[in-house]
């Protein structure tokens, strides 16, 4: 996919973030945490990658559903992945297109997922969502989002 699409996507949500204030104040960052060995990853959308080709913060190592980027619970913020900056969303088909929910993976970690969207900036959420739209106009894109949304429902069921 182009990278123009994903930095449209990136630029769709701009600086807008979860809550108004720092969420990360509340949980220390947990969805930036490391693993126990150290390192802690998202998955890239297609074309992504060619973005990080000079980063030094981070590493991109293959892995089965997609390259992921995995970094030690920092970065060029300027520079974060999509997957970072849609989080705690995730793009779901629905029966008038993509749009955007919780994600079952954000249970385990963010206090921002007891109280779903309606507990988020409404900002934030319609700015994903129209990302999501973004990416979902390419058929690569579009295909990576039900693999994604594919992904994720796994871990809904799981849960
Ligand atoms: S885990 Fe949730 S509340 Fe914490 S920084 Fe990430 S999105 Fe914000
Ligand atoms: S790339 Fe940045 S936003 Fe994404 S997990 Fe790492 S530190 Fe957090």
């Amino acid at each position: 996919m182009d990278t123009t699409i994903i930095l449209r996507a990136r630029s769709c949500i701009g600086e807008r973030t979860p809550m108004l204030s720092d969420c990360g104040a509340l949980c220390g960052a947990a969805c930036c945490q490391p693993d126990e060995d150290g390192q802690g990853g998202v998955y890239l959308f297609p074309g992504e990658e060619a973005l990080f080709a000079e980063a030094d913060w981070m590493r991109i190592q293959p892995a089965e559903f997609a390259p992921m980027l995995v970094c030690d619970g920092r970065c060029d913020r300027e520079r974060r992945p999509l997957g970072c900056r849609i989080f705690p969303l995730t793009p779901v088909r629905g029966e008038k297109g993509w749009t955007v929910r919780m994600d079952a993976r954000a249970r385990a970690m963010c206090p921002l997922a007891r109280s779903g969207r309606r507990g988020l900036d409404p900002e934030f959420v319609r700015a994903v969502r129209r990302a999501v739209r973004i990416i979902a106009e390419d058929p690569e894109g579009e295909a990576f989002l039900k693999r994604w949304m594919e992904l994720e429902a796994q871990y809904r069921f799981e849960l």
